[in-house]
């Protein structure tokens, strides 16, 4: 007992002081494939890219399996091609850090638990987000088994990135634990038509994108030419859900009752 509540304290402390080592907010975005921080997070992140927060967003796959190919020959040559249209979409939404990583798309579910975690860990570690957005397990509306696992890996990571008996090797590198403070899934109040069914999580969040906030996130969407096809089908989907990104509190670092929210920042200790 007396290992653990040690062990316990000494995580409290690198917590402190890692919030304490820099002040300025932080948001970090956990997707699958490139289109998703435009089609599923886009509103959310210029939002808070306005309001100062640095904003970070970790994408697992450069999305070479995609149907879509826009004219690329091979999955490397879709995976450089998609990697250029996720930076163009991240500068559109004034990402502070945007990096697609080099998981096979399709795959995630086959990909080693712990190796992956631990990958995720070390980038918390790193950026030391106050605030992480990830996915649903449901597979955020669409029932990609990829974003599905995006959220297992995500949610794990978050919590054992404060956890100083999870991957101790990494602290060998100077990073020390983190604590984010909350985390959240996207979640929405509709279904996709000709989908596996969804069992989606109650929206807790609202954030209101306004007019130029929707506009901007259907053109980051529209910066991923290869998945062209898809623009008629996503514009209509997003217009008519309207200037709002819907979220799920699925982690606090303060323990509460949920309440509805505006903005995903309440209660942040800086
Ligand atoms: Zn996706």
């Amino acid at each position: 007992m007396a290992d653990r509540s040690s062990d316990q304290a000494a995580t409290r402390t690198q917590c402190e002081k890692g919030i304490q080592a820099k002040k300025m907010l932080r948001l970090l975005c956990i997707t699958a494939h490139p289109d998703d921080e435009a089609g599923g997070f886009g509103g959310t992140l210029l939002h808070y890219a306005q309001r100062g927060v640095e904003t970070h967003v970790l994408c697992l796959t450069p999305g070479q399996a995609a149907t879509h190919r826009g004219g690329a020959r091979s999955d490397d040559e879709l995976a450089q091609m998609r990697r250029r249209e996720f930076a163009a979409s991240c500068n559109m939404l004034r990402v502070t850090g945007g990096t697609v990583l080099d998981y096979p798309d399709g795959k995630l579910y086959q990909q080693n638990f712990y190796h992956t975690v631990a990958d995720l860990t070390l980038r918390i570690r790193h950026i030391k987000p106050h605030v992480v957005i990830t996915m649903g397990p449901d597979g955020s509306i669409t029932a990609h088994p990829d974003h599905s696992m995006v959220s297992i890996f995500g949610t794990m990571a978050f919590h054992w990135a404060g956890h100083t008996n999870r991957f101790p090797d990494q602290f060998q590198s100077g990073v020390s634990a983190h604590c984010a403070q909350k985390l959240y899934f996207s979640t929405a109040t509709f279904k996709l038509r000709e989908r596996q069914p969804v069992s989606l999580p109650p929206f807790s969040a609202v954030v209101e994108l306004g007019k130029e906030g929707l506009e901007t996130k259907i053109a980051a969407f529209k910066c991923h030419l290869s998945q062209a096809p898809l623009f008629p089908l996503f514009e209509e989907t997003v217009r008519k859900r309207g200037p709002q990104e819907l979220f799920h509190l699925a982690a606090s670092a303060t323990p509460k009752k949920v309440e509805m929210e505006t903005d995903l920042f309440t209660g942040i200790q800086e």
